[in-house]
């Protein structure tokens, strides 16, 4: 695993949650894999999860999860299968 661009701290696997704001709703993303600095806490996502999160974030923007709850929303990190 490479290490850390802004310290060259040790990068480690690592399960994290991802808030976003979106369409005045916060939006909270359980689970998502991430690499995370030992160091500063800098958090690494691989190309695949970072489309991912996008694609979900575009279905939360045009509506296609419905949301009921203002604050507080949750939604499960579910990796796309090829
Ligand atoms: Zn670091």
């Amino acid at each position: 695993m490479e290490s850390c661009s802004l310290c060259n701290g040790e990068m480690k696997p690592k399960k994290v949650d991802i808030i976003k704001k979106i369409n005045n709703k916060i939006i909270v993303i359980d689970d998502v894999p991430a690499h995370v600095c030992n160091q500063c806490g800098e958090k690494y996502y691989s190309l695949e999860v970072v489309e991912n999160i996008e694609k979900l974030i575009d279905k939360i923007k045009r509506d296609k999860i419905k949301t009921n709850m203002i604050y507080g929303e949750e939604l499960k990190y579910e990796p796309i299968s090829v």
